[in-house]
């Protein structure tokens, strides 16, 4: 199957392909309640003959076309945003999840129409929840992903990042990470301050040591107090309890298991210091992007076929975070990368009134159609 081949059908399916995100759009469904969004999935993948899974316990689904080795994976998140539009609390799709959900759905279509057959498995996943962060973690835990060999992922990008008409090859996303604290004092009248240990002043000696904290610099990282509760209403007391968060993010996982160490020995020294008990929680994580090498490289392929040379951008490095990264992190053996899709995307995600040229969804359908190809390609090699 040549790329031209797939350019022409992409463009012979415009007005469904249209049609499709704009059914998308306006059915919008938020986080694990996707119920709706789901049924609509699994009716079209069944309709194309595909070989539907969804949950009992969950919503998404797992569709596959075909059988056997090897298995190339596709995969969307299918879940909205819950805020305020117009003056209206709604679900809302202002992270692009209708645009990702319309470029592989249609994808398989257009390979199915160009009468394409996979040597091997096509295994779609339909992602839920990707805005909480653990939809990933629910596929990798119920065995979705394991025999899968590439996998490839897809994000509209901001204007600020890159145009309509271009796209890369990867999305070097960043680690997060929330840690949550408490810090147990003495409490005392605000007279006699030495017969108490002042949980605020503790707290402060946090924020200095996060300043004193260093990971390599070209490696961008930060760590910061981000919440600290302490104190009453009674001015006159040494306070005794506080509770704070901290935010951190690292471009890379390495990164970031350095940070957290370095953070967990500054917190102890702090401890003793002050002679009072403080409690570390890990609370929500982000992985940062393992983006494999083979992956990205048939990616810039697709890329090249479709959009040509004047279309191919380097992969961009964004601070954001994408659960994504969760399936190489958890199973190292899957060789990934994520599309970076260029479409006039402003004012930017997870904006209320976010919006992008519908033309991108042309390029982003033929380049990934294209990309299932040329990895069957070189999987029979
Ligand atoms: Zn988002
Ligand atoms: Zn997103």
């Amino acid at each position: 199957m040549n790329a031209e081949t797939i350019k022409q059908t992409v463009s012979k399916r415009k007005e469904q392909i249209f049609a499709t995100f704009g059914h998308l759009h306006a059915n919008p469904e938020v986080s694990w309640k996707e119920v709706e969004t789901t049924a609509y999935l699994a009716e079209r993948a069944r309709a194309l003959g595909l070989q539907v899974t969804t949950f009992d316990d969950c919503t998404g689904l797992v569709a596959t076309w075909g059988e056997g080795k090897p298995v190339i994976g596709l995969r969307t998140d299918i879940d909205a945003l819950w805020q305020e539009v117009d003056g209206t609390w709604r679900a809302n799709h202002s992270c692009g999840h209708d645009a990702h959900m319309t470029l592989v759905l249609e994808a398989i279509e257009t390979l199915k129409e160009a009468g394409f057959q996979p040597a091997g498995t096509l295994k779609i996943l339909f992602q839920p929840a990707e805005e909480k962060g653990d939809g990933a973690l629910k596929l990798i835990e119920k065995g979705m992903v394991d025999d899968i060999d590439y996998l490839f992922g897809v994000h509209l990008r901001p204007i600020q990042e890159m145009k309509a008409g271009n796209a890369g090859p990867a999305i070097y996303n960043g680690a997060a990470l929330f840690l949550e604290g408490e810090i147990s004092g003495v409490a005392a009248h605000g007279a006699r301050p030495h017969l108490g240990i002042n949980v605020i002043e503790v707290a402060a000696a946090i924020v200095n040591g996060l300043g004193s904290i260093h990971t390599n610099p070209v490696v961008p990282a930060t760590a910061k107090m981000t919440m600290l509760k302490a104190g009453g209403d009674n001015y006159n007391i040494i306070p005794d309890r506080a509770t704070f968060a901290l935010d951190l993010r690292a471009q890379t996982n390495q990164v970031m298991d350095e940070l957290l160490e370095k953070i967990k020995r500054m917190v102890a020294g702090v401890e003793a210091i002050f002679d009072t008990k403080i409690t570390l929680r890990a609370g929500s994580r982000m992985v940062a992007a393992e983006v494999n090498e083979e992956a990205k490289a048939l990616m810039e392929q697709a890329i090249l076929d479709i959009l040509g040379e004047e279309g191919l951008r380097p992969a961009p490095v964004s601070p954001g975070a994408e659960d994504f990264h969760f399936y190489t992190v958890e199973r190292p053996q899957i060789k990934a990368t994520m599309l970076a899709l260029g479409c006039d995307l402003g004012p930017g995600l997870h904006h209320p009134q976010m919006s992008f040229t519908r033309e991108s969804l042309l390029d982003g359908v033929g380049i990934l159609a294209q990309v299932v190809v040329r990895a069957f390609e070189k999987a029979a090699k």
